[in-house]
């Protein structure tokens, strides 16, 4: 076919996988509300800087994987890569921060990275990210551990870990880094080509190369913890132990943004790649809009979420409709018209067909739209104010009087559930 396709990297998301989309949106949408997160939209595109202010100028989002362009009046854009800074950018600008009180936001949004495409990997791909801005504390860090874990548990995963760090403050992150330094002296025609630029730019960096990660058994970052840090993780894991949080501590954990500081957590569901990740970032603001606000956020990737729950079976949606009136008597369709209204508060998924159909085109119809009620107007049916209603699961046929024919289906999907 003589058309262009769609962009490598980018994905078509259709049929069951769409609603799973749709479905994973309104779960994970429940638990922020209740949690009383507020979401917020922001642009698709923002200005460059932005983004090579806050990520760090040697991390590899802004160093190779940006979208970057400029517009017809010259100025320099980017397609957001994360959301974190979008949301920085926001609270600033629109003033939103009350002193003394925590804000709490939420966001569903694609995101755009130059990256080499791979099962999990795109170059547009979605994320749910909240954010708990102007706060700090362990008590903070701990809500927003235990709104991932909430989050996960009523998607329906129950066998998850987190892998923690703690980064520490501005000298704890500066120790580290010489640390790694000194381990590299001598070592650095060993890296790949990635990350012998990130050793002169940002060795912090190394740590996210899946590549030399195996290479390299790397310093632990607890050699470089001070009091102050070490009172900080003691005092969290006894909150975490007391409600048997399910953690662990990985010391090589750094994450691929240069704006953590602090707590870094990650969760892979056994597989290579995380499917969530954050971590506080207390200086941001601080890079963006020169003020002092402290604040902890995270992001999950929806297609690896999506791709777990859809290989562990923990999520499965069918295509299907849950009442099919099949019409093969133009009168038929104002007795449809009344009924579709009759059934509108019910969250039945409902179709007809929109032309007069012969009972031999049936057999095709049920293929295609895989209803779990069909509902049969004909001709017969109508002189006897009948309707035929067939149950396709257990493949069982009833007469029904046309005037209890809402009763019959609503008292039908009472007692039996609903297939979508
Ligand atoms: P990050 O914004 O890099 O902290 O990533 C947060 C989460 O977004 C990751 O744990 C992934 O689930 C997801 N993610 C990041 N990059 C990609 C990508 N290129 N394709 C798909 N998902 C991604």
């Amino acid at each position: 076919m003589n058309f262009p396709n769609k962009p490598r990297g980018t994905q078509d998301i259709f049929s069951s996988r769409a609603l799973a989309y749709q479905r994973i949106q309104k779960i994970i949408t429940k638990i922020l509300r209740n949690n009383n997160y507020q979401p917020v939209i922001f642009p698709t595109f923002e200005a460059e800087e932005l983004f090579t202010k806050s990520l760090g100028s040697a991390t590899d989002v802004i160093h190779k994987e940006m979208y970057i362009f400029q517009d017809r009046k010259g100025r320099e854009l980017a397609l957001r890569p994360e959301g974190t800074a979008s949301v920085a950018r926001l609270v600033l600008q629109n003033n939103l921060i009350k002193e003394g009180y925590p804000l709490k936001l939420f966001y569903w949004a694609n995101m755009f990275r130059y990256e080499r495409p791979q099962k999990g990997r795109y170059r547009e791909f979605w994320q749910l990210g909240a954010e708990l801005v102007n706060s700090e504390g362990i008590i903070a860090d701990y809500q927003v551990l235990k709104l991932m874990s909430d989050i996960l548990i009523s998607l329906g995963i129950s066998d998850f870990t987190f892998n923690l760090n703690y980064l520490g403050n501005a000298q704890t992150k500066e120790k580290y880094k010489n640390q790694l330094k000194d381990f590299f002296k001598g070592k650095e025609t060993e890296l790949c080509d990635d990350c012998k630029r990130r050793h002169s730019t940002n060795p912090l960096r190394i740590l996210d190369c899946l590549n030399c990660q195996k290479n390299f058994p790397y310093p632990s970052y607890e050699n470089s913890w001070d009091k102050d840090d070490l009172d900080y993780i003691n005092e969290l894991n006894q909150i975490l132990n007391k409600f048997n949080f399910p953690y662990q501590y990985n010391h090589r954990l750094v994450r691929g943004l240069d704006y953590y500081t602090g707590l870094v957590f990650e969760v892979d569901l056994g597989t290579e790649k995380a499917v969530l990740g954050g971590g506080r970032y207390d200086n941001l603001y601080q890079e963006i809009g020169d003020k002092n606000i402290p604040a902890l956020g995270f992001a999950i990737g929806i297609e690896r979420l999506v791709d777990f729950l859809e290989e562990k079976k923990i999520l499965e949606i069918k295509n299907y409709v849950d009442v099919f009136f099949f019409v093969c008597n133009s009168s038929a369709y104002l007795d449809i018209f009344l009924w579709k209204e009759a059934l509108a508060n019910y969250q039945l998924i409902i179709d007809y067909n929109l032309e007069v159909r012969k009972s031999k085109a049936l057999p095709k119809i049920i293929e295609h739209y895989q209803p779990q009620l069909l509902v049969i107007i004909g001709e017969k049916e109508t002189e006897v104010n009948k309707i035929l209603i067939r149950d396709c699961l257990k493949k069982t046929d009833f007469f029904v009087e046309k005037k209890i024919a809402i009763e019959w289906i609503l008292d039908y999907f009472k007692i039996n559930d609903r297939v979508n």
